[in-house]
């Protein structure tokens, strides 16, 4: 163990430095090693694969791991770190521990079925070696064992001298933002990660609590350039669009992601309806990951803010109403099909890439009385953003279709803090900042949300892949 004065405290940028994925980062302390979340990394195939096999040795090491939130490009390398010896414990909030426990099988799941397809598609490449997947069903198992749930706010010792504890993110259940406080040999410092931060006002989470007292900050930087329209727009965009829907007699359709955009969309149908904004009509939700989080989120009222504590002591549960189901069998699911009267489908993947809504989209895109609903970022080259743009054709399960249902697309739903909220939350750890450092952003929000910082006479710098830096 090094004492070193000149290395005492340093931090790691192992990923997500000027990229949005693969969140990783290590913090030594006089030669300790804490880990702070091991996320996938998710853009092109082979750069993915690439990545998320070599786990740096200084990762699979560390001494113990902490997880800011229980989405994939957070949480969804843990397995990895697992097979390839990391002996540790992993600390994380209640719920995030809980939301795992779905996230991390459907990830191993998805990993063997990729695995499976590349596999059965190149079997006839000459030298074609099979892929493992990058970690299974079982590793899976291995790593939720692993888990040591918290409340919000408990103080747990890493090391000696070292606590640690989670404070509200607000991003999606369970989210936290990680405070360090180092007291040892004569140093004394706090230093935080933020994890995603989400917005104020979001529907079911309590607001984002800024890091106070900290002396270094290592921040979220995905929306540095860019404003989202206001939280309390949601109900309302959505209310148009369904009202629109059904005077044209069509379906909607919503493609979602399973964790927390799938709730919030559910909570917002059932407080439109309790409030007697839109005429109840038949809700699907048909999605089993979705279904199980959901299951979560009932479980854990504790992380809820005040508003949905009171729905739910006024009108019961927030995410179960009459008109509300439950999709679970694939048959089940097709017969969604031969519905005749309007009705709302929220499946997922949220940026329709795989999974069930693709046969939503595939039965439904063709008929102009019918809307997509956008609810969620969709990145470049997926099925979801060339709905967005309105191709005019689109091709599902190799097929082209022609496009002609309407596109909404509802800009008020985002769990990420935009420019102006992360500069609040920036502003809001305090004066005596000395340095923030820009992660989980690529590099020209991370640039301006720097810019903007700095004319604040704040000290930023946004990391390179891989870079150490040592912290006075
Ligand atoms: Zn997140």
């Amino acid at each position: 163990m090094s004492t070193n004065t000149k290395n005492r405290l340093q931090i790691t940028f192992l990923g997500a430095a000027q990229t949005v994925t693969g969140s990783m980062h290590l913090l030594e302390i006089d030669g300790h090693r804490a880990l702070i979340d091991c996320g996938l990394y998710q853009g092109r195939r082979n750069q993915s694969r690439q990545l998320n096999r070599n786990l740096p040795r200084v990762a699979t090491e560390a001494d113990v791991a902490l997880l800011t939130h229980a989405h994939i490009d957070h949480s969804g390398n843990l397995p990895s770190l697992i097979k390839h010896g990391f002996k540790g414990k992993i600390h994380s909030t209640a719920a995030t521990e809980d939301l795992c426990h779905s996230m991390l099988l459907d990830s191993a799941h998805i990993q063997s079925s990729d695995a499976r397809w590349l596999n059965k598609r190149n079997r006839h490449v000459e030298g074609w070696e099979p892929v493992e997947p990058l970690y299974d069903d079982e590793d899976a198992t291995k790593t939720l064992d692993r888990f040591i749930p918290h409340a919000y706010d408990e103080a747990f010792e890493l090391f000696e001298g070292v606590t640690a504890r989670f404070i509200d993110a607000g991003h999606v259940l369970g989210s936290a933002s990680v405070i360090i406080d180092v007291d040892r040999e004569g140093l004394k410092r706090r230093i935080a990660f933020s994890g995603d931060i989400g917005r104020r006002n979001l529907p079911i989470l309590r607001d984002p609590t800024p890091a106070e007292g900290a002396d270094y900050v290592v921040m979220e930087s995905t929306y540095g350039n860019r404003t989202h329209e206001p939280v309390e727009r949601m109900d309302e965009q959505l209310a148009e669009v369904v009202e629109r829907t059904r005077e044209r007699g069509g379906r909607m359709v919503i493609p979602s992601f399973a964790l927390e955009r799938t709730q919030e969309i559910v909570f917002a149908f059932n407080r439109l309806i309790k409030s007697g904004r839109i005429k109840p009509l038949p809700i699907f939700v048909d999605s089993p990951l979705a279904m199980n989080l959901t299951r979560v989120f009932r479980r854990h009222p504790e992380c809820y803010d005040a508003e949905a504590n009171s729905f739910s002591e006024n009108h019961g549960d927030p995410f179960g109403f009459e008109r509300l189901r439950m999709v679970q069998s694939v048959e089940e699911s097709k017969r969604l099909n031969d519905l005749t009267e309007p009705a709302i489908i929220i499946s997922a993947s949220g940026m329709c890439e795989a999974g069930r809504i693709l046969h939503h989209l595939r039965n439904n895109i063709e008929n102009p009385n019918n809307t997509v609903v956008i609810v969620g970022y969709q990145a470049a080259h997926t099925l979801g953003r060339r709905l967005v743009e309105r191709r005019r054709q689109v091709k599902i399960f190799g097929v082209k279709r022609d496009l002609h249902a309407e596109v909404a697309v509802l800009n008020a739903f985002s769990a990420h803090a935009d420019k102006d909220e992360l500069q609040w939350w920036a502003e809001a750890c305090g004066e005596q900042v000395k340095g923030i450092f820009l992660v989980h952003g690529d590099l020209e929000p991370a640039k301006e949300l720097g810019a903007a910082l700095e004319a604040k006479g704040r000290t930023v710098t946004i990391p390179e892949p891989h870079q150490t830096i040592v912290l006075d």
